[in-house]
């Protein structure tokens, strides 16, 4: 931050400089996770799982970014969103970390584990939760956790939540998390598609937890190297600008920038959200069979079904042409 040049006053810098650190979501941005939890929903297979999830479309989708606004209020949420695995490992692949709760807080020890967060064991614990909802048919429940699964598995895709370096504050890199998962998605929006194929059944729901995030910490390499060898292309003053946030101005990347950053580093963004996206709808899938197969359309408000039919027809065919026919129709505020 101190090779930025501002040209104002102290006491101006110091609120931009505010301003920019903080509003960082340390999460995929709303927006990514909103779409990947309503775009997992088309993953799903015909059956009456899919029917109760697609009926209750708008619900998975503005909870999406629940967990993130808990955080504000609850104190344990944090570390379940994350996991600095470059504490533990060095290299590719942290084989070495064991992927049970279990064995890990026999390893490290539990405060470690939560110092550092362990978002594959909330998946995991989430899962789990889902599964029990499921064969009680308890449909607040069932809604709830999945729509929370939907925010632990978009965050276990970013690459930024596998290191301590989560915000390039390490690599003189600050800003970067929101560059990578909420600036690029939505400025380059037009250029993503979000259909991510089917689901499919899981064989193992832990194996896949580190799956994820085993992937996002080997693509963690090229997400701070093409960052700096983008920048190498701009100036300060042309990396750099000052953008009005609702009332206040706020400095930020330019829309150069970003859109130099996305078109250098995809696919990997794209695959990332695919990725989240189908292993979603297949933990849902999985979940559904492990709970026995419950019917869940007893559940469905039929005068919701009634009106969803059709808008869903057609969302589900926009979505997999790769033209997504979806508007947000209530806004959270970030
Ligand atoms: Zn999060």
């Amino acid at each position: 931050m101190s090779k930025l040049k501002i040209k104002s006053s102290p006491i101006l810098l110091w609120i931009l400089l505010f301003l920019f650190s903080s509003n960082q979501g340390f999460s995929w941005g709303f927006w990514a996770h909103k779409r990947i939890n309503r775009a997992a929903v088309f993953c799903l297979p015909n059956n009456s799982c899919f029917d109760f999830f697609k009926n209750n479309l708008d619900y998975l989708t503005n909870n999406a970014p629940a967990p993130d606004l808990r955080r504000n209020s609850d104190p344990l949420e944090a570390p379940r969103h994350f996991i600095d695995l470059d504490i533990y490992c060095s290299g590719h692949d942290c084989d070495t970390f064991p992927h049970t709760w279990a064995l890990a807080t026999k390893k490290y020890s539990v405060d470690t584990i939560k110092k550092y967060g362990y978002v594959p064991f909330q998946i995991v614990f989430t899962y789990r939760k889902l599964v029990e909802s499921m064969k009680n048919k308890d449909k607040d429940n069932i809604l709830h956790y999945a729509a929370d699964l939907g925010h632990y598995v978009g965050d276990a895709c970013v690459p930024l939540h596998s290191t301590k370096n989560y915000d390039g504050q390490l690599s003189g890199q600050k800003g970067i998390h929101a560059l990578w998962e909420s600036k690029v998605p939505e400025l380059m929006s037009n250029q993503f598609h979000f259909y991510a194929g089917k689901a499919h059944l899981i064989d193992s729901v832990q194996g896949m937890a580190w799956t994820l995030v085993n992937g996002s910490f080997n693509a963690l390499d090229s997400v701070l190297a093409v960052e700096k060898s983008v920048s190498k292309d701009f100036s300060e003053d042309k990396k750099y600008v000052v953008k009005q946030r609702g009332k206040s101005n706020k400095k930020d990347y330019s829309d150069e920038f970003i859109t130099a950053y996305g078109k250098e580093l995809n696919p990997q963004i794209q695959r990332r959200l695919l990725t989240a996206t189908n292993a979603l709808g297949s933990f849902w899938y999985t979940a559904w069979a492990e709970a026995g197969q419950p019917d869940l359309s007893t559940l469905i408000d039929p005068k919701v079904a009634k009106e969803m039919k059709k808008k869903l027809k057609k969302e589900q065919k926009s979505l997999k042409k790769g033209n997504w026919d979806y508007t947000e129709t209530i806004s959270v505020k970030e």
